[in-house]
């Protein structure tokens, strides 16, 4: 760190406000849980979501684990369907064509990573755009980046809910997203951009920067961030000498190192500088959980809808 940001530190002594995303999701889960109840009192079926997992990978395993209780804890019914590691590209097609015609089934997920035989990106686009619960099909993509989303993508959504909920408002500020991955960085972004993205105006029309691995002097762009999101999946690559004082830091990563999950930020140092910061774990992790489950409400209800009509 040099001498600049050392004499910053010791004049700034803010105690960032922590953004908690396990209390927020918790708080999305208990809605979720009574928008089913009276879904259900109406006399719909069950929202349920499929669950695709190939292969013994641990750390899928307990992403899917997890899945499954969240769906249990409000009430949505989940199958998990387990393949092994020598599956091929054809077999899980066709699953998901099975799946995508089960009209019991309103979400389909399909975990990541997949083993290596398989053509992931054929696997994702068989997913019917109707019951792609983690907006990933072009289609849902093409809709959310038109502004008129029909699943918004369960970690961006994530982010977007904790700075709504606690009032962090983006319009008109800088905010500088770290990565550019289909699943995080770019969809992050364009939502950040449009006019209003379910979250009134103040949430969005920002003016959005994308860093990425080619970018350079990754600290002037930070600098400028009056929001910044991290998620390029390196531990704390985000030093607090790249933090503007007052921002509000999101960090997205999870990276293992020994036996703790640590984020992309420093935490301590930054969360001396910013205003407010979610931690890892607890921040968006549980977060992305809960907008599944939400994906999946949204997509019964439309596939009710649609089967009504
Ligand atoms: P990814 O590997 O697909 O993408 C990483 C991105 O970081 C790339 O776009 C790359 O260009 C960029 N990058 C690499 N080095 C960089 C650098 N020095 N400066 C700026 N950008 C750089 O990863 P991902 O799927 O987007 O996930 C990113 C992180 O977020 C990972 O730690 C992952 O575990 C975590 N994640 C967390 C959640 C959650 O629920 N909290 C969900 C998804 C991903």
């Amino acid at each position: 760190m040099d001498l600049e940001a050392l004499t910053r530190l010791e004049s700034l002594r803010v105690t960032a406000q922590i953004l908690d995303g396990k209390a927020t999701a918790a708080k999305i889960r208990e809605e979720i849980a009574l928008e089913i109840t009276a879904w259900r009192d109406s006399g719909k079926p069950a929202p349920m979501l499929a669950a695709v997992l190939v292969g013994e990978d641990p750390a899928s395993q307990v992403y899917v684990r997890n899945k499954e209780k969240a769906c249990q804890s409000v009430g949505i019914a989940s199958r998990v369907i387990r393949k092994p590691d020598n599956t091929t590209t054809e077999e899980l097609l066709e699953l998901l064509a099975e799946l995508n015609a089960d009209p019991m089934i309103s979400g389909i997920l399909v975990q990541l990573p997949l083993p290596k035989q398989i053509d992931a990106q054929r696997v994702l686009d068989s997913v019917l755009p109707l019951k792609d619960v983690d907006a990933f099909a072009p289609e849902n993509v093409g809709l959310m980046v038109q502004g008129r989303p029909r699943f918004l993508p369960c970690t961006p959504h994530g982010v977007m809910q904790i700075l709504s909920r606690y009032g962090h408002q983006v319009a008109g500020k800088h905010v500088v997203v770290l990565g550019r991955s289909d699943i995080v960085g770019k969809p992050m972004a364009m939502m950040l951009v449009q006019k209003d993205i379910g979250f009134g105006s103040a949430f969005a029309n920002a003016t959005v920067t994308v860093c990425h691995s080619q970018s350079s002097d990754l600290a002037s762009i930070t600098r400028s961030a009056d929001v910044l999101i991290a998620a390029v999946g390196r531990a704390k690559l985000v030093t607090a000498d790249m933090i503007k004082p007052g921002a509000v830091v999101i960090d997205v990563g999870i990276n293992r190192v020994g036996d703790s999950l640590v984020g992309d930020v420093d935490f301590g140092p930054v969360s001396q500088i910013a205003s407010a910061i979610t931690p890892v774990p607890g921040g968006i992790g549980p977060l992305t959980i809960a907008m599944l489950l939400k994906n999946t409400l949204a997509a019964c209800r439309l596939q009710h809808s649609s089967s009504t009509n």
